[in-house]
């Protein structure tokens, strides 16, 4: 059975959202897009992409919006996203939250959940400073690092304030071991009748 779920996963960066998002699209049987993977992989294979997204990737800039949402309208067409999706890094802002809108608008559809991980911004800090250690991605230096969490604080964290309304945001407490935090995602999931895949 392939189960239906149409997935945002919003935190700050070090939350370990990557991380939940990669165990929780598995147990639904649906893919995650994740715009920050996608440009990895174009700057790894040194695409046109990767060339014009790598400066703005090193600094902890937003690449712009327009080629950000063609990407991901992109992405949402391939045939293994007709049912479900779990979007990871974007919308980041909300311009893009507009453009997710109405793209999947025009398809019927909207999104089931926007699960928050909730991690304070020390913690974030002091598991970025971890994960620049362990696999040394050029935006964890402590500069990058900063910005992309005023980024964060600044024009993606107010997203859930179009969110939140919608009555589709599920606040979870980023705090934990890596199970305990996938349990509360389900079980918040759960609640709102989002089965796992069988
Ligand atoms: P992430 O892996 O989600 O932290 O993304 C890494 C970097 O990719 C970000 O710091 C941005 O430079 C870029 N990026 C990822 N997603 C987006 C987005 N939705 N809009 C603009 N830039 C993005």
């Amino acid at each position: 059975m392939t189960a239906s779920a149409r997935l945002l996963i919003v935190g700050p960066q070090g939350s370990g959202k990557g991380t939940q998002g990669v165990r929780i699209a598995e147990s639904y049987g649906i893919p995650v897009v994740s715009t920050g993977d996608i440009f990895r992989a174009n700057i790894k294979d040194g695409t046109d992409l990767g060339q014009q997204v790598t400066a703005i990737l090193d600094r902890g800039d937003l690449v712009p919006d327009e080629l950000t949402s063609e990407i991901v309208r992109d992405r949402l067409s391939q045939d293994d996203a007709a049912t479900g999706f779990l979007l990871d890094g974007y919308p980041r802002n909300a311009a893009q939250v507009t453009h997710l809108d109405a793209f999947l608008a025009d398809r019927g559809e909207s999104l089931d959940a926007v699960i928050l991980l909730d991690v304070p911004r020390e913690e974030s800090i002091a598991r970025l400073k971890l994960r620049a250690a362990e696999q040394g991605r050029s935006d964890d230096t402590e500069e990058a690092i900063a910005h992309r969490l005023d980024i964060y604080e600044r024009e993606t964290a107010p997203i859930l304030e179009v969110y939140g309304p919608r009555g589709i945001v599920d606040r979870i407490d980023g705090v934990g071991s890596l199970e305990e935090i996938t349990e509360r995602v389900f079980a918040a999931l759960a609640a709102r009748g989002l089965r796992l895949a069988a």
